[in-house]
């Protein structure tokens, strides 16, 4: 008996063949090509006989197509970043000026200079694209660019104190998200840590009684994402930088983000600038390209001409250096910080961060009855003043006021407000936001395109 019903079930599925040939599979193939259409036909088929269900080939075609669609979609998707946390790791930080994505769009076309010198036909030097730029901007003697300033660090350490050890202040042994761990890169680095001071007081002496014919550099490290508060103590930059130059040692200093330019200008708080960092006696400087200087991802290291030397000559170099694509983005970027006047225009980034309230407040007020339209039925909406953050480190105690919508479900249920959520990234450019206390909170700082934004609304399911 049952095989009689196995045969009926067969009876019921067409054919791959035969769905091949029908015409909306045709325009399938057209779109896809044939071996991701056949297979995709060959798993409908599959799936339909699981369930026993019979399935004309309509069904089957459709099933294709939306398992094709699923399948050719871009995997990294622009999202509305209204989470409150402007420079969002996990959403790609910095978003780039225009200016750059040109930049990047003409490297990646055809054959450049990246590593030729026009005038002499020679071969020429990755980094010239972008030292001319930062040595004039920080002030320092050389610079280079590496894959991201865990790179830079890295490299830094392994090129000046291999096998030696290396001086950080306990009060400094950060972590960074959840794979940059200083510790551990001081290890992988090939140097030995040397912890100095205690976790809320280190001294002067601390360190200077810590110096011994082992000792390789001495580090200091921008702790960006935390701060301790209270009975505590910390050894001034530029007094470390002269114990260690009075006993013949290299001063690092990783900035995290580090600026160009001094913040204070667009009224926002103040972030030791690199320049800053290198008159206060830094040998070395190591930041990133994609936090608060608004480029894309980069480890930068400004300072001493023979310092940068010794990095450039190191393997690890070549293992960490910046493509054509990267350094033809972070040049543009580079050149409008030539221009501070205009920065705030040009750079998203920083466009972004000196938002005045009272704008951001305009926008809250025109999207209060759009959006409360939307979500009609199953949320209420409201002005909220809230507060961003910098993020990815910055001046991580420093918020900077701003203005939401808050979406309150009227359902009660607990996970009414992660439906809502999940109804908002679902849209074709998902809408990010940040759940707090049962209410889903839009940050408006970073809605850059209002018309994109309101234009997908009706498409909410
Ligand atoms: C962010 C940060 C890093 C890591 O920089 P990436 O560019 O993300 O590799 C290292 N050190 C400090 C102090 C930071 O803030």
């Amino acid at each position: 008996m049952s095989e009689i019903k196995v045969r009926d079930r067969r009876a019921t599925l067409p054919s791959v063949d035969r769905v091949l040939q029908a015409p909306a599979a045709a325009a399938l193939i057209e779109r896809y090509g044939r071996a991701l259409v056949v297979a995709a036909v060959r798993e409908a088929l599959t799936a339909a006989r699981a369930v026993a269900a019979p399935a004309a080939i309509d069904d089957v075609v459709a099933a294709s197509k939306a398992a094709l669609e699923r399948l050719m979609a871009p995997s990294q998707r622009r999202v509305f970043n209204l989470t409150g946390t402007v420079l969002h790791t996990n959403l790609g930080r910095a978003p780039l000026p225009e200016e750059a994505v040109a930049a990047a769009a003409e490297a990646m076309r055809a054959p450049s200079t990246l590593e030729f010198d026009i005038a002499s036909g020679r071969r020429g030097e990755r980094d010239e694209h972008i030292a001319g730029w930062l040595t004039r901007l920080t002030g320092a003697e050389a610079a280079l660019a590496v894959n991201n300033n865990a790179g830079a660090l890295l490299l830094a350490l392994n090129a000046l104190a291999l096998g030696r050890e290396t001086l950080v202040s306990r009060g400094e042994l950060i972590e960074i998200g959840g794979s940059f761990r200083l510790p551990d890169i001081i290890e992988r680095a090939g140097t030995r840590l040397r912890e100095v001071g205690t976790t809320n007081r280190t001294h002067l002496r601390d360190f200077a009684d810590a110096i011994g014919p082992e000792t390789a550099l001495i580090l200091k490290v921008h702790t960006s994402n935390y701060e301790i508060r209270g009975f505590t103590a910390a050894v001034a930059p530029a007094r470390l930088a002269e114990l260690a130059h009075r006993r013949g040692l290299p001063f690092v200093e990783d900035l995290g983000s580090g600026t160009l330019v001094d913040l204070d200008r667009w009224g926002l708080p103040h972030e030791p600038t690199v320049a800053e960092a290198l008159k206060a006696g830094a040998d070395l400087v190591t930041f990133s390209g994609d936090k608060l200087l608004g480029g894309p991802q980069a480890g930068l290291v400004a300072g001493r001409a023979d310092l940068v030397a010794t990095l450039a000559k190191n393997p690890l170099k070549r293992a960490l250096r910046l493509d054509k694509v990267r350094l033809a983005a972070l040049e543009a970027v580079l050149r409008l910080y030539a221009d501070p006047d205009r920065l705030a225009e040009r750079l998203p980034t920083l466009r972004i961060l000196a938002r005045p309230r009272e704008e951001i407040a305009a926008s809250a007020e025109r999207l209060l009855p759009i959006v409360s339209r939307a979500v009609a039925g199953t949320a209420t909406v409201a002005i909220v003043e809230t507060k961003s953050q910098i993020g990815s480190g910055a001046l991580p105690l420093s918020l900077l006021p701003s203005v939401g919508l808050t979406l309150t479900p009227l359902s009660s249920a607990g996970a009414a407000v992660e439906a809502l959520a999940r109804r908002l990234r679902e849209l074709a450019v998902p809408i990010v936001g940040r759940i707090d206390a049962g209410r889903l909170i839009l940050d408006l700082r970073a809605l850059d395109d209002e018309a994109a934004f309101v234009a997908q609304l009706p498409n909410l399911k």
